[in-house]
């Protein structure tokens, strides 16, 4: 049972499951090409092949994200012996429909179909743009390029190169100056007495 609610900012404050499932989903966006639920929070940056998984906080503990959220489809908790596999390629997916509670060999088979998969480069779609914003949103939140490339199954030059180009094309350009805006005013002013004297 939960302790009563304390008056005092400095107590420690247990989120309730209504405020970790807030949480979950604030940190998830969704990828209407692929349609992939993509985690935006905290990930995995786990050695020999287990880094890319989102973490959440459920119950007050680390959780991995995609047993989280399939664990929600289902409506129950996930034994030792199940594991929550994807459909798509995307470690840092949390679309239910693409969640599914498999066994420790179909871990293995999906991890040698996928592996073939990868090697086969010209299978590669293009990134969508949701998927390299969510990979800034990852790298703004100081996750490591090299778990980055782990949840959305590529390489890290790939993942580097996307998100530069992004971050230079939405670069706020610099708001003209006083002097551009008098020069511009000038242009304009010449151009209306050019017409005049035409006319
Ligand atoms: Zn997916």
């Amino acid at each position: 049972m939960r302790a009563p609610e304390s008056s005092t900012p400095m107590s420690r404050h247990k989120r309730t499951p209504t405020e970790d499932l807030a949480a979950y989903h604030a940190s998830i966006a969704i990828d209407l090409e692929t349609g992939c639920w993509l985690w935006t929070g905290a990930i995995t940056k786990g050695p020999h092949g287990n880094g890319g998984y989102g973490v959440c906080q459920a119950d007050g503990k680390s959780t991995l994200c995609h047993r989280f959220g399939l664990e929600l489809k289902l409506g129950r908790d996930l034994t030792d012996l199940e594991y929550s596999l994807h459909t798509c390629d995307n470690r840092a997916c949390q679309n239910p429909d693409h969640l599914w509670a498999g066994s420790a060999q179909d871990n293995s088979d999906d991890m040698v179909a996928r592996g073939r998969a990868r090697n086969n480069s010209a299978s590669k779609r293009p990134l969508m743009l949701t998927e390299v914003k969510a990979m800034a949103a990852l790298r703004a939140k100081g996750n490591s390029w090299y778990s980055i490339a782990r949840a959305f199954g590529r390489y890290q030059q790939t993942c580097k190169r996307n998100v530069l180009h992004f971050l230079v094309a939405t670069a706020k350009k610099p708001a003209p100056t006083v002097i551009a805006l008098e020069v511009a005013s000038l242009v304009a002013d010449a151009g209306r007495l050019r017409d005049a004297l035409a006319a």
